[in-house]
């Protein structure tokens, strides 16, 4: 999921629901299902939620509606599948308390179970979001304070959660302990923006302040801006599949830009395989940024071999494997003339089912390729995450039940290089960040939590 928000100081003529708008556009990589801004004129919230892509969910007069000087909003992938305009972020609920707009990326390990516990209390909830756990913790606290209310709340849950907040006076932005997901903050004049990326601070000209560290919580209203530890301060587990796919490469976590990182990775992989090719060929459009790394250090041409129509979306999100199969052969098409007789050194950031390396190998050697060589710029993914990425349940990991060399015969592939953890690791700079890399280790840094069962994003 991306999350944004915006605090505008009273003076300013800024129209925060078109700068929450085009900060959602640009995070919409981060979730296709379903787009919502709330906004917040002088205590009084308007939400609007769609299922559908924020260009569609937001048109003109639909933006002029949405007036006030604070605004919070979300985009959503679901982790376990259940689209629903019910389960469509920012959630926005009303206690004695006062309203609070909630909008959250990642995943809570502790969330079913706190769910369970606070219905067995009375609480009853209105969508399967583990985000509406920490809403009912809210109006629960024997803090009258709905801040203090609501780090107290986050003392509680367990997981993975960069959560923005809004009140009917303050913007409140969390971080996990742990700090899995992005969260930054940035200023646009007199106003600040909080956003999963910097990318989205680009767009409306905003300067990146910072990153939110781990188990910090920053409150921004009349006073200004303050920020505290809300929890024990756990070193960065922040998750590696950020840098390898998830986030965009215009984006700079932690002082280390995402498409540098990702040539790194790139020329790394080179340095770890022998392969001989005569060209490098990237499966669009996660491959890109490694093969360019991987063909300046392995001296081996680059060649944008393969098409991609780019008006169809991300295959990965797709709910159901049907749609998955077919939209491979939709949305890519090897290019005849460069491939035929060539032997190819294929690149993409990972193979989590198998089916993409699969279905683009076939259709190469279709058309012509001589050798098909696969390289892959993560290692073997082998574990779920319960963190927030639907690297989905272990059975569908290609990874979790099959060697190296059972992959590569599965995907008919010449031969298949995963790049090492160390090298992937090293390759990345991201100032004083540990990661997770709980999917090739199983490491998981909190606990493996309530696996398919556990709430959503
Ligand atoms: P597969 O076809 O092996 O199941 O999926 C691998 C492909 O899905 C890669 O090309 C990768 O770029 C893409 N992909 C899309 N979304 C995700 C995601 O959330 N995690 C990972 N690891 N890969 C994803
Ligand atoms: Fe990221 Fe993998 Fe950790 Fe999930 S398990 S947070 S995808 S590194
Ligand atoms: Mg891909």
């Amino acid at each position: 999921c991306g999350v944004f928000g915006v605090y505008a100081t009273s003076d300013d003529k800024v129209d925060v629901a078109n700068l929450t708008y085009l900060g959602l556009h640009a995070l919409q990589h981060r979730g296709q299902e379903s787009a919502g801004i709330c906004v917040n004129d002088k205590g009084e919230f308007t939400n609007r939620r769609g299922m559908d892509l924020v260009t569609n969910v937001f048109d003109e007069e639909a933006l002029e509606e949405l007036t006030g000087q604070m605004a919070v909003g979300h985009v959503r992938y679901s982790t376990t599948g259940s689209s629903l305009l019910s389960n469509a972020q920012p959630l926005v609920t009303n206690s004695i308390k006062g309203e609070l707009a909630l909008a959250h990326n990642g995943n809570l390990v502790n969330g079913l179970e706190m769910r369970k516990n606070l219905e067995q209390r009375g609480s009853i909830f209105h969508s399967t979001l583990d985000t509406e756990v920490i809403a009912h913790l809210v109006a629960r606290s024997f803090k009258d304070d709905i801040i203090e209310a609501l780090t107290h709340s986050l003392q509680k849950v367990k997981g993975a959660f960069s959560l923005i907040a809004m009140t009917e006076d303050s913007l409140v932005a969390a971080r996990d302990p742990h700090g899995f997901r992005p969260l930054a903050i940035g200023k646009l004049e007199d106003s600040y923006i909080i956003a999963s990326e910097t990318c989205a601070f680009d767009i409306i000209g905003a300067e990146h302040i910072r990153d939110i560290e781990p188990g910090e919580i920053v409150v921004i209203n009349e006073e200004g801006i303050k920020s505290k530890y809300y929890g024990e301060r756990t070193p960065y587990n922040f998750c590696v599949f950020e840098f390898i796919y998830f986030a965009r490469p215009d984006s700079v976590i932690g002082g280390q830009n995402v498409q540098l990182a990702r040539e790194e990775i790139g020329r790394q992989l080179a340095r770890e395989t022998d392969i001989e090719a005569d060209l490098v060929v990237p499966v669009p459009s996660s491959g890109i940024p490694s093969a360019l790394g991987f063909a300046e250090e392995s001296g081996v041409p680059y060649k944008k071999g393969i098409l991609r129509n780019r008006y169809v979306g991300r295959t990965f999100i797709q709910p159901t494997q049907e749609i998955r199969n077919l939209k491979v052969k939709i949305k890519l098409n090897p290019i005849k003339d460069i491939i035929e007789g060539k032997r190819i050194f294929l690149i993409d950031d990972s193979i989590v089912r198998g089916t993409t390396s699969k279905q683009i190998i076939r259709m190469m050697k279709e058309a012509g390729a001589k050798e098909v060589h696969m390289g892959i710029a993560s290692p073997p993914v082998a574990y779920p995450c319960y963190y927030g990425l639907d690297t989905s349940r272990r059975q569908e990991l290609i990874a979790a039940e099959n060697s190296v060399e059972e992959i590569c015969d599965h995907i008919g592939a010449d031969s298949l290089t995963y790049i090492s953890q160390e090298g992937l690791l090293a390759s990345i700079e991201a100032n004083g960040y540990g990661f997770c890399t709980a999917c090739f280790s199983g490491d998981y840094p909190i606990g493996e939590g309530e696996g398919k069962f556990s709430l959503e994003c």
